[in-house]
């Protein structure tokens, strides 16, 4: 369901703004904006043609945030300076994956057919922590480094509505499984976006809309990084392979289709959590199997 907040509109996406959609938003100052356009093509495009829009602007540069990126074109797209190169070419944006060769192979097809992926060079890039003037409307950006090096959350301070994007306190839990993904800064930006002064809290994915403090979701949300941790370390009893660990589903479950597309999320996943266990010292690795300590 739409809902307005002033000038802000929060336009629902398809299947309940589950993966590959996106929650969007729709903000309408002197400059008509939308942000993260990939919610539903067909609401999109009427937006386009009435009220108009002049901007496009992504929280970060992830494919099921930009989807119908293409039918704005012609208008300015903004992004964050640390994210902009990702959305450069299917070359940058693969490489800001870490994919290999051959999950280059399944991934790029598809960003340009069902992602219309298009080289972008953006009109402006936005800095962290910048008040962002659209006329009549001000825009804060709350720098959330940690899903994406770049990933901004917009506080709508006079409205009193926090977009989060895609720190969208999920049953799932978060993504950090990009090269420059990270899970502490996850963490620090998760329990940023929970002290800023909000009275509407936007996600980009599922429910989208929460009208009090999301309380326990906040810890809920966090609490799944342990989860992980302890699954993995559970595993790690006897040393086990990354190809072990990748069919283990330990994050999706076991034997997801299509199996390209979940053996790479949990190929990332994983792959961050190894490293932060062995820097703690919990798990030791020989180069091909990693065990717990
Ligand atoms: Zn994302």
């Amino acid at each position: 369901m739409e809902r307005r907040f002033g000038p802000v509109l929060f336009v629902p996406g398809r299947n309940s703004g589950r993966y590959p959609y996106c929650n969007s938003l729709y903000v309408e100052g002197e400059l008509r904006v939308v942000i993260d356009p990939a919610s539903d093509r067909k609401r999109l495009q009427s937006l386009l043609e009435s009220p108009g829009v002049d901007v496009a602007w992504l929280s970060h540069w992830h494919e099921d945030h930009m989807m119908h990126l293409d039918l704005f074109d012609d208008k300015e797209l903004w992004i964050s300076r640390a994210d902009a190169q990702a959305i450069g070419d299917l070359n940058s944006f693969c490489a800001a994956y870490g994919m290999t060769e051959s999950e280059k192979e399944y991934w790029a097809p598809m960003m340009v057919d069902q992602f219309h992926f298009r080289n972008r060079t953006p009109n402006r890039l936005i800095e962290p922590e910048q008040h962002v003037d659209l006329g009549g409307v001000t825009v804060e950006v709350i720098s959330t480094p940690g899903h994406t090096p770049g990933h901004c959350s917009l506080f709508f301070r006079e409205q009193g509505v926090l977009f989060l994007g895609d720190y969208d306190l999920t049953p799932f839990g978060p993504w950090y499984g990009d090269v420059g993904s990270s899970i502490d800064q996850t963490m620090e930006s998760v329990n940023r976006l929970r002290s800023i002064p909000a009275r509407v809290w936007i996600a980009a994915h599922e429910e989208g809309v929460f009208d009090t403090d999301p309380g326990e979701r906040w810890d809920n949300y966090l609490k799944v990084i342990d989860t992980r941790d302890e699954k993995l370390l559970e595993f790690l009893a006897e040393p086990r392979t990354m190809i072990d660990i990748e069919n283990e589903g330990l994050v999706y479950g076991k034997n997801r289709e299509p199996r390209e597309f979940f053996v790479f999320g949990e190929r990332r996943l994983m792959g961050k959590h190894l490293e932060r266990l062995v820097k703690r010292g919990l798990v030791t690795s020989d180069g091909v199997t990693y065990r717990r300590v």
